[in-house]
């Protein structure tokens, strides 16, 4: 079994520790951010599996991070395990509503955790074994993110499977580079504008073998557009 990913956002640096020292290496693969903003960053660069979330947080609350991680198309499906104090139980309504998938009272027992994270993505599982994306032969699988033409898996960097997962995503629509980088990084992200450049040139490069290079088309002094289409003429 492949190993679970976890971003823990959690300012206790007691907790953050007892889960680092408990979860076992053998079967998770854990990071960790003290405050939303940081969270941020790592989520600009890497999706994991599921979010470990406290309640209350330096910069933000729980619940507006998740309101926030709900709108974006690349983590709106990350499980969301929300930590709450005794005294905040109430608060784990809300924290259900709004969307997380599943919380725990703190204290609580890593064992619990890990059991609750399994449960968790079993869940996700069966919610998304059709979690394809098509494009002709390119197929994007969800559930590994991963793409594939026939047999052949691509080798992507986590930035370069956003930013070809938003393009799969909404095909046939014209985004600037801007509007790329609100979406695939966020609205906060501090990103240059030539770094969607830098990424689009990188996945023709990988694309080109296959002939699919020319699925992302420019739009000239705007922004892209992903085309399944493999018309070389509206490039
Ligand atoms: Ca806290």
């Amino acid at each position: 079994m492949n190993k679970i990913t976890l971003l823990v956002v959690e300012d206790e640096e007691a907790i953050r520790d007892m889960l680092r020292f408990s979860l076992s290496p053998a079967d998770f693969i854990l990071m960790d951010a003290e405050n939303t903003s940081k969270a941020m960053d790592v989520l600009a660069h890497y999706i994991p599996d599921v979010i470990i979330l406290d309640w209350m947080l330096p910069d933000k609350s729980g619940i507006d991070f998740i309101k926030i991680i709900r709108k974006q198309d690349l983590l709106k499906d990350i499980p969301i395990i929300m930590l709450t104090a005794k005294a905040e139980e109430d608060n784990k309504i809300k924290g259900l509503m709004v969307g997380a998938d599943d919380y725990l009272t703190k204290p609580f027992s890593p064992n619990e955790l890990s059991a609750r994270i399994k449960t968790v993505l079993r869940r996700g599982l069966i919610k998304s074994t059709s979690d394809e994306i098509k494009v002709d032969r390119l197929i994007l699988n969800v559930n590994k993110c991963q793409v594939s033409i026939g047999e052949h898996v691509l080798k992507l960097t986590p930035t370069e499977y956003k930013v070809i997962y938003f393009f799969m995503l909404h095909p046939n629509k014209k985004y600037s580079r801007d509007q790329l980088i609100t979406h695939i990084w966020g609205r906060n992200a501090y990103i240059d504008e030539r770094t969607i450049d830098v990424q689009v040139k990188r996945l023709r490069h990988k694309l080109k073998p296959f002939g699919y290079h020319h699925c992302i088309k420019t739009v000239r002094g705007s922004g892209y557009f992903f085309s399944g289409a493999d018309d070389e003429k509206t490039k």
